[in-house]
């Protein structure tokens, strides 16, 4: 990182230099400086910060081989090669050839040729028309955009305000689903790549899919692009690490992780789906990438845009303020799509049968007979959440964590969500030896289950964790859905986010009103923006779609704002509702945790914790040390502790006093962090 002439250390502590590798540049010096900050604001050393920003073969204790960038050329064959030889139908080769006699073409330009272009490469290599070559593929000046459409009049106020920019300025663009706004991303990347700089874009874990890389590198077909999410191989991020860092990646598609890329023609940064909770670090450097972000384009000064369709109140409240400009979207870009229409089911005074109301299933039935497809969202994967005993009330808990055991009746098991274990499911009661057990409450197979029986002949396709854990099964069923092989889809959140599926004109939400009454105060912002999204999947193109909403408080404000399409509304009420209690985004919190096998441990451990804060005096308010929400889990207890303060610099200032200390706690075999800004508690 750096050459110090001097140090505080003893010279005995100092571990000699063995050798200095530079066939890799070194971190530049924006790279660093980004690190130090994360190291200081979220409290992490600064070693364990640079660390986790790089690819793990890059921590790797071997020397690191750079593989050349392999590129294609046409053999002496291949130039005098006919194209009347290949047949019409093998449309990609032909596209290969064509391409081919203009220049050599490196592994992402054939990909943005087309999906099926490598496996194309590999027939023509066999005919002996191509060959690996040494000519280096040509980085072209010039960065075509296909497809673009012409911008709406609102759309090109969004482009313009954030094209006028000089330097760094913050934009939230709030825009409803399908207003255009990845078209907007598209527009602004082409200017940026224009211009010869490069674009971030960072979006949720769940979006990147090969679909939206295949969808980028469509739009930009002669730029070099890279994705980087958590499903690479440690060699394969590595080299788009590289590609980026020495300046040829000229997009740079990522989940949270790719906030830390170097990028030294950085011109642009994009944050999509900005309020998504995966931007946010649960372990280890527990860092908001968009915060990050944010700070990166500060530092950098280049303008960043964040955004959604129902942004974060963090970011509402920033742009309410001034301190972020507000862009807005509020009509779907394709002239004859609509909103879909949102209707509540009220479920108290309704009969159900498995959790399904009788409107629902009439509705169900409307779009089989119009051969439309549904989708029905419930947010809870296996059979039931818990297996109860009808005799004395046993009930399937997990034996190390406060949870209970879900069950699966696909495969017999109960699971714990929370720490994996598994087991049979019992033939009797552990408790009684009743035989009588019963399952509580409805999961997606149940659902399943239920839809098979009232409509035997529909397609059901069940999209949750639990049959979307094959690699490529996923894929495999978003084409069945495209090719209009599925009638009805159930599905948890999987099947909320970014896709689309034309035909899908219903969307049934079964029961959402755990999230309303929740013990943590953001349950309600996150319910309102997941049901937003899952209905924004109804009614994409020329058909118009519906939502129906089963719950007990179709009057409550939050499905009122829903069926009104009104986020702001909803966020207005929100944010009177967390001023008067004293919740962010009004203050700005820390929360240590901590864990270990001795209740008593712990909580001696946070109590030390909160005497030596107090004992601070600073101008932060200290709350008690209490449980988790998950007070146990895989046989470790746990608690926490909260403090917030009105400002982010007084707690800042608080925390730096406040860690050394930490650091010298008596904290035997526990396990503790400090989670700033935290989002679950
Ligand atoms: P969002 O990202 O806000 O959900 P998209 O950018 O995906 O919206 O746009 C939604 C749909 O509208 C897409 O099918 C897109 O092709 C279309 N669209 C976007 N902008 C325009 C435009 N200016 N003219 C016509 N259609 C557009
Ligand atoms: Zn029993
Ligand atoms: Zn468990």
């Amino acid at each position: 990182m750096e050459f110090a002439e001097t140090s505080d250390l003893a010279a005995e502590r100092i571990k000699p230099l063995v050798k200095v590798l530079d066939d890799v540049p070194p971190l530049p010096a924006e790279l660093l400086s980004l690190l130090r900050f994360c190291s200081d604001y979220y409290h992490y050393p600064l070693g364990m910060v640079v660390m986790a920003a790089l690819p793990a073969r890059m921590r790797a204790q071997e020397p690191v081989t750079i593989k050349q960038e392999q590129s294609f050329a046409l053999t002496d064959q291949g130039r005098s090669l006919d194209p009347a030889q290949i047949p019409k139908r093998r449309v990609i080769q032909h596209r290969i050839l064509q391409a081919l006699q203009n220049s050599a073409l490196n592994g992402s330009q054939l990909r943005a040729l087309s999906a099926s272009a490598p496996a194309n490469l590999k027939l023509m290599i066999e005919q002996g028309w191509v060959e690996p070559s040494e000519t280096a593929a040509v980085v072209p000046a010039v960065h075509t955009c296909s497809n673009a459409h012409v911008p709406t009049e609102a759309q090109q106020q969004v482009i313009g305000a954030v094209t006028q920019t000089q330097g760094y300025k913050c934009f939230l663009l709030h825009g409803i689903t399908g207003s255009g706004k990845t078209e907007v991303y598209v527009h602004l990347m082409h200017q940026v790549l224009q211009r010869g700089e490069q674009v971030l874009l960072l979006v949720p874990e769940i979006n990147l899919t090969p679909q939206l890389e295949n969808y980028f590198l469509s739009r930009f077909p002669d730029t070099e692009l890279v994705s980087l999410h958590s499903g690479l191989g440690d060699g394969e991020r590595m080299h788009k690490w590289l590609r980026a860092q020495s300046g040829q990646a000229r997009i740079v598609l990522g989940t949270r992780l790719a906030v830390f890329t170097p990028l030294p023609y950085l011109g642009l940064i994009l944050v999509d789906e900005e309020h998504d909770s995966s931007f946010k670090q649960q372990d280890f450097l527990r860092y908001s990438a968009r915060d990050v972000a944010i700070f990166r384009a500060n530092q950098r000064a280049v303008p960043i845009v964040l955004g959604s369709a129902t942004p974060s109140l963090e970011s509402y409240y920033n742009a309410q303020t001034g301190r972020y400009q507000l862009l807005k979207l509020i009509q779907r870009a394709a002239a004859q799509a609509q909103l879909p229409q949102v209707r509540c089911i009220n479920t108290s005074n309704t009969p159900m049968q498995e959790g399904i109301s009788p409107a629902m299933l009439t509705a169900l039935n409307e779009r089989l007979l119009r051969k439309e497809q549904s989708l029905i969202f419930i947010n809870r994967r296996g059979y039931a959440p818990v297996l109860m005993c009808t005799a004395c009330g046993w009930l399937s808990n997990c034996s190390s964590c406060a949870g209970k055991l879900v069950l699966h009746l696909k495969d017999r098991r109960l699971r714990c969500h929370h720490c994996g274990h598994q087991e049979r499911v019992p033939h009797a009661c552990p408790g009684c030896g009743n035989a009588d057990l019963q399952p509580v409450g409805i999961g997606t197979q149940r659902v399943e289950e239920a839809l098979h029986s009232h409509f035997p002949e529909a397609r059901i396709l069940r999209v949750d964790r639990d049959s979307t854990r094959n690699k490529g099964s996923w894929a495999s069923m978003r084409k069945q859905i495209q090719d209009d092989a599925v009638d009805i889809l159930v599905g948890t959140q999987i099947l909320a986010k970014g896709h689309d599926f034309p035909n899908l004109t219903l969307v049934g939400v079964l029961n959402p009103d755990g999230a309303l009454y929740s013990a943590d105060f953001r349950a309600s912002e996150k319910l309102f923006a997941q049901l937003a999204q899952v209905a924004g999947r109804a009614g994409r193109a020329d058909k118009p779609g519906e939502v129906l909403i089963q719950t007990a408080f179709p009057d409550h404000p939050l499905f009122r704002a829903l069926r009104a399409h009104d986020y702001d509304a909803w966020a207005k009420i929100l944010l009177s509702e967390r001023e008067q209690a004293g919740f962010p985004p009004f203050v700005f919190q820390v929360l240590m945790r901590a864990e270990g096998k001795n209740e008593d441990e712990v909580y001696v451990f946070l109590k030390r914790a909160r005497e030596a804060a107090l004992a601070l005096a600073s101008p932060v308010e200290v709350y008690g040390v209490v449980s988790a929400a998950m007070p146990k889990r895989a046989n470790h207890f746990r608690a926490q502790l909260l403090i917030q303060s009105n400002t982010r610099k007084s707690l800042q200032q608080f925390l730096r006093a406040w860690r050394p200390i930490l650091d010298s706690l008596p904290a035997n075999k526990i396990r503790w962090s400090l989670d700033i800004d935290p989002l679950e508690f």
